[in-house]
């Protein structure tokens, strides 16, 4: 059994294969919110998504071509959040398969009266536990104003590391359990409301309201924020901002006006 575990890990040990440039800087004039990075921070993602893209297995559906370009550009996104992490926070599982466009999850519930429901489910990305990522391309290029799909599925696979994604990741030494849960339901709570209460006039929030879903997906969308428009989020709710600089080991605010 340990040979058998020892020839699967040869079989995908990564090959690292340069990015060449003329991909890569495509793939950054792409997505401008990777502009805060210094030359320091961007070389880091350049070789952490080359190592991604070595580990990582991408497959398309619905007759989606399979191009570089949409690898790196997802893989580069999807490495923005472990810049500072590391690559092994996304062990365990090898596939990404992107859609052209939003997708149908056929789902399976059993209520708390023991009542099956079977329905389908409309998704521009999803994580699952242990496997792939399924994102859709068409929303995965929409990136850049707060709307992230990649970081927001990303985020959740950093969730699950240590079970069910509900908004509490395994946190670094020196950040207590208790502390990340208490500013990240304070700042929920508050967000529930305030989606509740622009619902009621309808009016939009500033921030995505999916966030009011459960913390689960609070702490994704907020993640989205977190990197794409950081300013916003440190000035709605700067204490979450401040533990996600602690839990990021980054601070895209303040090079948010270079
Ligand atoms: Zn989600």
């Amino acid at each position: 059994m340990a040979i058998g575990k020892l020839i699967d890990w040869m079989r995908r040990k990564p090959a690292t294969e340069p990015l060449p440039d003329a991909l890569w800087q495509e793939t950054l004039a792409g997505l401008p919110f990777l502009d805060r990075l210094d030359s320091e921070e961007k070389s880091r993602l350049r070789a952490l998504t080359e190592a991604f893209l070595a580990e990582k297995e991408f497959t398309t559906a619905g007759g989606l071509e399979l191009t570089d370009a949409l690898c790196v550009s997802i893989a580069t996104q999807a490495c923005l959040p472990i810049l500072n992490l590391g690559l092994e926070n996304y062990r365990d599982w090898v596939g990404i398969v992107v859609y052209p466009d939003e997708f149908v999850i056929p789902r399976v519930i059993e209520d708390d009266f023991g009542v099956v429901h079977e329905f389908d489910d409309v998704a521009s990305g999803e994580a699952w536990d242990g496997g792939p990522v399924l994102i859709s391309w068409r929303d995965a290029q929409m990136a850049g104003e707060g709307y992230n799909v990649v970081i927001h599925e990303f985020a959740h696979k950093l969730d699950m590391l240590n079970g069910e994604a509900n908004g509490v990741p395994p946190l670094p030494a020196g950040l207590a359990r208790q502390e990340w849960e208490e500013t990240l339901l304070a700042a929920y709570d508050n967000f529930c409301t305030r989606v509740d209460a622009a619902e009621e006039h309808g009016e939009e929030t500033e921030l995505d309201p999916y966030g009011a879903e459960n913390p689960g997906e609070f702490f994704a969308v907020m993640s989205e924020t977190f990197f794409e428009t950081p300013d916003i989020l440190q000035e709605n709710y700067p204490a979450l901002y401040a533990q996600f600089c602690r839990f990021y080991r980054q601070d895209p605010a303040c090079k948010a006006h270079p």
